[in-house]
């Protein structure tokens, strides 16, 4: 594990494409909910949306959240420079607080409105698959880079710990969005202590109190202590509509709706199907 930096991108870039390539076959194999849209439609706009977020970080934050943690631990910056605890405890804590924060981070932009306008373009997938995982508008991927490497900065995480929780937030994102059935027992076991695509995929529903439940991304815990646990969607994992309920109108499947989304108004999404709160 000593010099596992030097091959830190190409672990991530494997395990991330092994968890895609996995549950887009389990998709095949044990699918949970009948589609709306072809896979070829979506999975095109979602895989473009992290390329164009890919190149743009790259732009505007040409750093990597590893070399800026080591840049902070050379500086003795952070909590856990200012204190001495073995490196692996420091690791878990570490791992912890960050998926903590990134349920924060969640939380806040469904609750502040130039955000919501940003994170909605996530939530405006109509069929919940692997791809969802990768469906983020790329100045939402900008805020949430820049809210980390704030974390990072104030609480001077060891750089193996962000690298496992890049690794296993990159997963457990593809994971959660997946759409597999899972054995009713062993989602209840999972949900314990992860979060599981049924718990997830009430936080894609139409319905805003649904929407506005479960934002944990790793760990499950955070929205039980908060209170913000929704188990079931009122209609159904098969019945329940997934997407937005209020959008700017066209297909939120095409890629230039999902980039000029933010900057649109919404409207009432669904006139045919009833379902309409607005
Ligand atoms: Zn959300
Ligand atoms: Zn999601």
């Amino acid at each position: 594990m000593e010099n596992w930096t030097e091959f830190e991108g190409i672990i991530r870039l494997s395990v991330f494409a092994g968890v895609l390539i996995l549950f887009s076959a389990l998709e095949f194999i044990i699918p949970r909910k009948n589609r709306r849209h072809t896979r070829l439609s979506r999975w095109t706009t979602n895989v473009a949306l992290l390329a164009v977020s890919t190149v743009f970080l790259r732009i505007i934050l040409p750093v990597a959240t590893i070399s800026f943690a080591m840049e902070m631990g050379d500086r003795r910056m952070g909590l856990f420079n200012l204190i001495a605890l073995p490196v692996w405890l420091e690791v878990v804590i570490a791992i912890v607080l960050l998926d903590f924060a990134i349920w924060f981070q969640h939380m806040m932009m469904h609750y502040i409105p130039p955000l919501w306008a940003f994170h909605k373009v996530h939530h405006a997938d109509e069929d919940l698959d692997a791809s969802s995982g990768l469906r983020f508008h790329p100045l939402e991927m900008v805020f949430s880079f820049g809210f980390k490497l704030a974390v990072i900065a104030l609480l001077g995480v060891p750089a193996l710990g962000i690298f496992l929780f890049e690794v296993i937030l990159n997963a457990a994102s593809i994971f959660e969005h997946a759409s597999i059935r899972i054995p009713k027992k062993v989602d209840r076991a999972l949900r314990k202590v992860i979060v599981t695509p049924d718990m997830h995929r009430v936080h894609h529903s139409v319905h805003m109190q649904e929407t506005n439940s479960n934002f944990g991304f790793c760990l499950s815990i955070w929205d039980r202590i908060f209170r913000t646990y929704c188990a079931e969607p009122r209609e159904g994992h098969e019945a329940m509509e997934l997407g937005l309920d209020r959008r700017p109108p066209g297909n939120a499947a095409g890629l230039w709706w999902a980039l000029s989304a933010p900057f649109r108004t919404n409207q009432a999404a669904r006139t045919q199907s009833g379902s309409s709160e607005a």
